[in-house]
């Protein structure tokens, strides 16, 4: 083709491009992947959601003689393309189960008669003999393979008819091959085009770098008191939560609503018009926030999506990545949070129970990826791109929790040196986990089997924790120093640069893992306080104990008699930033706020600073009551204004006991009137008097109401019971 004619040809895209489409510009490579397949050229795209994968398609449809055949898994999303075609005024179709005969028919008539431009075909459609048979009869121009992904068996979401495809287009003749997918590892990439047999095929990668998203884990605890904080930056804007259970769905929803935050679920158990209205909804802005299961989103084409939250673990990076990829389409702020757990994936692995060997190896595999990434401290934008086979060279993406708290660094040259050695010296044929062995020199019969314990490198690393081993093999990794055998799934290998090291060490900082602990690290129980004491932030802790100890020192006194440490622990945890938040605390008293607390604040404040920390007392997580029986009963109790002694009794528990379990209805949100009680123990006078306490008190704190001395002609009961009639009418 001459220089002239590929100057018009591309000129008449480009009027295709605006006069169908509506834009002026090609995106990233959508120019030269059309060109590539108006060539005749097998053509791979792999490119992030949301870049603009079917315009790569659907304008070569229009330029070509013949139908295009689109083969795509989701028939849900079938018409919906379809119907976008139709509007453009392009004669697109689409052939799935969900056709009756005659419109089967109609299809097949106007394909034959050559009218249809683009016809879109499930992959089990596919497969159908009658239909091979009209596609047969027909002039194809091309055929684009839409979610290639689903043909390996390596990715998240794979589809057994999918690896029919390359067999079938095979009986329709010589047909060049479109195939795209948003996400494909390394290995996915290799066996697409093995399975369609286009390993000549020329590939377009486009970066799959969303540089304006921020990517954060943390650790699942306290989740929803953590969740409703990170929300609040959000009042108003739209967002996704995904959870993995429709249970998990529908109480994630409910709580958002109680706090206030105007939210709706979306998951396969609800009645389709149901789901179909949320999502209209969410669209359209009636709803800011969809909670939902993984079933929420493909297709879903809203470019301000302003944050995305993963509540519980997704089951693999890919999923991850896609879902992280709807927010922030405009190119403007996306936050992506994610609460990460040992548990979810303990229960993951659980769901595979019934799965065949391979599938849950396969499965297994994916959901380590995912706990590699939650727990390794290296960018998270690095590890991402990286395991979708982009290296990111920025030393700071200034992008992720990772960079923008970075953990404290070590020298780790020698030890990334051992690691390449055992690699090597293992010849290249073992996973993580036996390296880590062999270095740390465990002998069992499986190490001894290859005579690994008669090496040099045998137990050169027992200084170091096993933890230690494989946070250092996983950042070498990263750091591509080792990398992954592409034709054995969990073997490394020693990289050119990993080569180059041993040749010439030089410096390689490393870092520690997050350390997630495994205990407790569930949802918090919004009602107890944290049942375990290793809740709070260890670094602040720590800061705070110094601080004591220095006041303590200067004073000339003992450290406990200005604050114990579980005051300090409880500081660590709620983040007090004012006199009155730190009365709050256990132990802490108004008198010791005066005396030592101005300090203790000041380095709080800047803590939480520093560290982008919204302190805990402003969140008030409310939850739709716990439905255990015995709030149930109390509950319905008042309701029948039943004597509160008599409610007390009934259920053999004590007054305060009584007055306990009424205030953490109220104080989750649910309005009870007491009045019929109160009415019979306090007069007018008295009430009006507490309440206008209340009213002007700066915290609610029975303690200091006990204290002030306007109250002191009230009992502790008397306070209480004012304190719920005033919460109840005016927090609820
Ligand atoms: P993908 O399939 O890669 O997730 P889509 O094909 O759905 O992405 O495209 C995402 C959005 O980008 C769509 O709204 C599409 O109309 C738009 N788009 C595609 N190409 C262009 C372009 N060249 N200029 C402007 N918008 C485009
Ligand atoms: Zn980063």
């Amino acid at each position: 083709m001459s220089e002239n004619m590929l100057v018009q040809e591309k000129d008449i895209l480009k009027n295709k491009l605006k006069e169908v489409f509506g834009y002026s510009q090609f995106r990233g490579n959508q120019e030269a992947i059309i060109c590539n397949i108006l060539d005749k050229k097998n053509t791979f795209v792999i490119m992030p959601t949301g870049a603009g994968k079917s315009l790569c398609y659907q304008l070569p449809a229009l330029i070509t003689d013949g139908l295009a055949i689109v083969i795509s898994p989701l028939i849900a999303l079938m018409k919906n393309q379809v119907d976008q075609m139709n509007a453009l005024g392009i004669n697109a179709q689409f052939l799935n189960s969900t056709l009756t005969k005659s419109e089967m028919n109609r299809v097949k008539r106007e394909g034959l008669e050559g009218s249809i431009e683009l016809l879109y075909v499930a992959p089990e459609s596919l497969t159908k003999e009658e239909n091979i048979e009209f596609l047969k009869q027909t002039n194809i121009s091309f055929v684009a393979v839409d979610e290639a992904h689903c043909i390996s068996e390596w990715g998240h979401d794979f589809r057994p008819e999918y690896r029919r495809i390359k067999e079938i287009i095979g009986q329709l003749g010589d047909l060049p091959i479109i195939a795209l997918t948003a996400t494909a590892t390394p290995k996915v990439q290799l066996d697409i085009q093995k399975n369609l047999n286009m390993e000549d095929a020329h590939i377009f990668m486009s970066s799959f770098n969303r540089t304006n998203l921020f990517y954060e884990v943390r650790q699942k605890k306290h989740a929803k008191k953590q969740l409703i904080q990170f929300m609040k930056a959000f009042q108003g804007k739209g967002g996704i939560v995904y959870c993995l259970s429709r249970k998990k769905v529908e109480e994630i929803a409910e709580l958002l609503r109680v706090n206030g935050f105007n939210a709706a679920p979306y998951h396969a158990g609800l009645e389709a018009s149901v789901r179909e209205k949320n999502q209209d909804d969410f669209l359209n802005e009636d709803v800011d926030i969809i909670v939902a299961t993984i079933a929420f989103g493909m297709g879903i084409d809203k470019p301000d999506v302003r944050f995305v939250v993963h509540y519980d673990v997704p089951k693999s990076l890919e999923g991850y990545y896609q879902e992280t990829g709807r927010a922030g389409r405009d190119g403007l702020e996306g936050r992506c949070l994610m609460f990460y757990s040992h548990n979810d994936i303990n229960k993951l692995e659980k769901f595979n129970k019934d799965k065949s060997v391979q599938e849950r190896e396969n499965t297994r595999v994916l959901l380590q990826e995912m706990s590699y990434y939650a727990e390794s401290p290296v960018c998270r934008r690095k590890q991402l791109l990286h395991y979708f086979g982009e290296e990111f060279t920025v030393e700071n993406c200034d992008g992720c929790d990772n960079c923008v708290h970075p953990k404290e660094q070590f020298e780790g040259k020698e030890l990334v040196a051992t690691a390449i050695l055992a690699c090597l010296q293992t010849n290249q044929r073992f996973g993580l986990n036996h390296l880590v062995q062999v270095i740390r020199g465990v002998k069992n019969d499986y190490v001894s089997s290859y005579q690994h314990d008669e090496l040099e490198i045998f137990g050169k690393g027992l200084d170091e924790s096993e933890d230690m081993w494989k946070s250092v093999i996983r950042q070498a990794l990263i750091h591509e120093y080792l990398e992954k055998d592409i034709d054995n799934v969990g073997v490394l290998k020693v990289s050119e640069k990993g080569k180059d090291f041993l040749g010439a060490p030089h410096s390689v900082m490393l870092s520690k893992d997050h350390e997630y602990e495994s205990a407790g690290d569930e949802e918090e129980d919004s009602e107890r306080p944290p049942a375990n004491a290793k809740a709070y932030d260890e670094k602040l802790f720590g800061m705070l104990k110094s601080l004591r100890k220095k006041i303590a020192h200067d004073k000339n006194i003992p450290p406990y008699v200005i604050f114990q440490d579980p005051s300090l622990e409880e500081m660590a945890t709620t983040y007090p930033t004012t006199e009155q938040d730190l009365a709050q605390i256990n132990g802490v008293g108004l008198g010791k706020v005066k005396k030592f607390g101005k300090e203790f604040l000041q380095l709080i404040i800047d803590y939480v600073d520093e560290h982008d920390i919204v302190p805990a007392s402003e969140v008030v997580v409310k939850s739709s009551v716990n439905k255990s029986k015995m709030k149930i009963f109390i509950i319905q109790q008042i309701d029948r204004k039943i004597d509160l002694d008599e409610i007390a009794e009934s259920k053999g528990i004590g007054f305060d006991q009584l007055l306990d379990e009424i205030e953490h209805i109220i104080y989750s949100g649910t309005k009870l009137n007491l009045d019929y009680y109160i009415d019979e123990v306090l007069d007018d006078e008295k009430q009006e008097d507490l309440y206008e306490y209340f009213l002007n008190a700066e915290t609610d704190s029975i303690q200091t109401a006990l204290e002030d001395e306007d109250n002191e002609d009230y009992s502790e009961e008397e306070i209480r019971l004012m304190r719920i009639k005033f919460m109840s009418e005016y927090a609820n």
